[in-house]
C-alpha cells in the first residue's frame, strides 16, 4: 500500500446524493508531491452508525452500501465502510466494497471482532481496525490479532483517541503513548490517525493531523461533508471537501523512513548521532547496573541492622538534588521524576528480596 494513505468522506452515507456531492469534490485530488501526489487512498462513509445515545441516526444501513459501490464504479474511488457484526461484514462482500473499518466500540468486544474476522476470511478486503473505547493496548492488539489468524494480509490500525469522563477541549484523549506502543508492539501493522474523531471539532484536526505525520503514522482519516453543518452525526468535526484539500497542502509531510542512499546527507547525519546514542545507552545501563549493586550493599546493611527498606527522608533527598540537576541541564521535571520514580521502586524490590533472603 503507498504511503500516506488517506482515507476522507462523510460520516454517515446520508443520502445518494450526499455521498455522491462528497466524492466528486474528492475524486480528482492529489496529494502534494511531498505526500506522493496521488488521490485519496479510500472514500469513507458509514452505512451503519454506532451511535452512543438512541433516538439519533443511526445510518440508513445496507441501502448506503449501494451508494458506496455505486461511486466506486462511477469514480474509480475505492470505497470502505464500517461493520460491527458478521451480518454487516456478508453484506459489503455481496455488494463488494474495498475496504471496511471496525469502529471503537467494536473493537472493544472480542467476540464480534472474531466473528466479522471470521467472516472476512479469504477475502481481499482491507481491514482497518480503530483502538477500543478505552485506553486498552492489549485489547487492541487482540483485536488486530484476531483479525490476522483469518485474514492475514491487508490489515491496519487506526488512532482515534480514548472516550475519557474529561471535560478538555478535544472529544477524546489522544494518549499518544498507546499508539506508540502498538507501533512498538505490531512494527509491520501499518498505523493511522483519525484526527476528526480525536478532535470533535475542524479547530483542532491540522494540529493533531500534524502531530500524527510528526510521529510517522502511516496516513489519515478524515470526514469530509460538502455541509458539515447540515450533517446528520459528527458535523462540527467534519471538513469541507475544500477545507480538507487546503488542510493536505499545507500539511508538513514526512518521509517514513531516512532515505536508504547511503550517501544521504540526512541518513549519515542519523547514523553517525545513533552511534553516538548506542555508546550513551551502554554507558546508562551499566551505570544503572552500578547503582543497583550499591543499593544491594546496602539492603545487606539494613538486613544486618534490622533497618527499615524505605527511609523516606533519603529518598526526598535523592529526589530533590536530581530534579535540580535534571533541570538545570534542560530536563523535564516530569520526565526525571518519572525515571527516579522507576528506579527507587526497582531499588525497594531489590531490597526486600535481600531483606526475605530470596
Ligand atoms: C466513524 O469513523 O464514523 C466512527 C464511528 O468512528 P469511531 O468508531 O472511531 O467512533
Ligand atoms: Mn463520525
Amino acid at each position: 500500500m503507498n504511503h500516506p494513505i488517506i482515507i476522507a468522506g462523510p460520516c454517515a452515507a446520508e443520502s445518494q446524493e450526499q455521498v455522491r456531492q462528497a466524492a466528486v469534490e474528492l475524486k480528482d485530488f492529489r496529494l502534494p508531491q511531498t505526500a506522493g501526489g496521488r488521490g485519496i487512498t479510500f472514500f469513507r462513509s458509514g452505512a451503519w452508525k454506532p451511535r452512543t445515545r438512541p433516538g439519533t441516526f443511526e445510518g440508513v444501513g445496507k441501502e448506503g452500501l449501494l451508494w458506496l459501490k455505486d461511486i466506486q464504479e462511477s469514480t474509480g474511488l475505492q470505497t470502505c465502510t464500517e461493520v460491527a457484526s458478521a451480518y454487516h461484514a456478508e453484506e459489503v462482500l455481496k455488494v463488494g466494497l474495498s475496504a471496511v473499518w471496525l469502529g471503537t466500540r467494536t473493537t472493544a468486544n472480542p467476540f464480534l471482532v472474531e466473528e466479522i474476522a471470521k467472516a472476512l476470511e479469504g477475502t481481499p478486503l482491507h481491514i482497518f481496525v480503530k483502538n477500543p473505547i478505552n485506553p486498552d493496548l492489549n485489547l487492541w492488539l487482540g483485536a488486530v490479532q484476531r483479525i490476522l489468524r483469518h485474514h492475514p494480509e491487508n490489515v491496519y490500525a487506526i488512532h482515534r483517541g480514548f472516550s475519557d469522563y474529561h471535560t478538555g477541549q478535544l472529544r477524546n484523549a489522544p494518549l499518544w503513548r498507546v499508539p506508540i506502543e502498538f507501533k512498538v508492539q505490531m512494527p509491520d501493522i501499518p498505523l493511522l490517525c483519525d484526527p476528526s474523531h480525536l478532535s470533535g471539532h475542524t479547530d483542532f484536526i491540522p494540529d493533531l493531523a500534524q502531530r500524527a505525520l510528526d510521529l510517522n503514522f502511516d496516513g489519515l482519516m478524515l470526514e469530509v461533508h460538502h455541509h458539515p453543518s447540515q450533517a446528520l452525526c459528527d458535523g462540527p468535526q467534519q471538513l469541507t471537501p475544500k477545507t480538507f484539500k487546503s488542510l493536505m497542502h499545507t500539511l508538513s509531510w514526512r518521509k517514513s523512513l531516512p532515505s536508504e542512499d547511503p550517501l544521504a546527507e540526512e541518513k549519515i547525519l542519523i547514523d553517525a548521532i545513533r552511534t553516538r546514542i548506542d555508546v550513551l545507552d551502554d554507558d546508562l545501563v551499566n551505570v544503572l547496573a552500578k547503582r543497583m549493586e550499591l543499593v544491594d550493599h546496602i539492603g545487606e546493611v539494613k538486613k544486618r541492622g534490622k533497618i527499615g527498606i524505605v527511609q523516606i527522608e533519603r529518598w526526598n533527598q535523592v529526589s530533590d538534588r536530581t530534579r535540580e540537576q535534571a533541570v538545570e541541564k534542560g530536563l523535564g521535571e516530569p520526565f526525571i521524576e518519572e525515571v527516579y520514580k522507576a528506579i527507587h521502586q526497582e531499588a525497594i524490590k531489590r531490597q526486600e528480596k535481600i531483606i526475605r533472603n530470596e
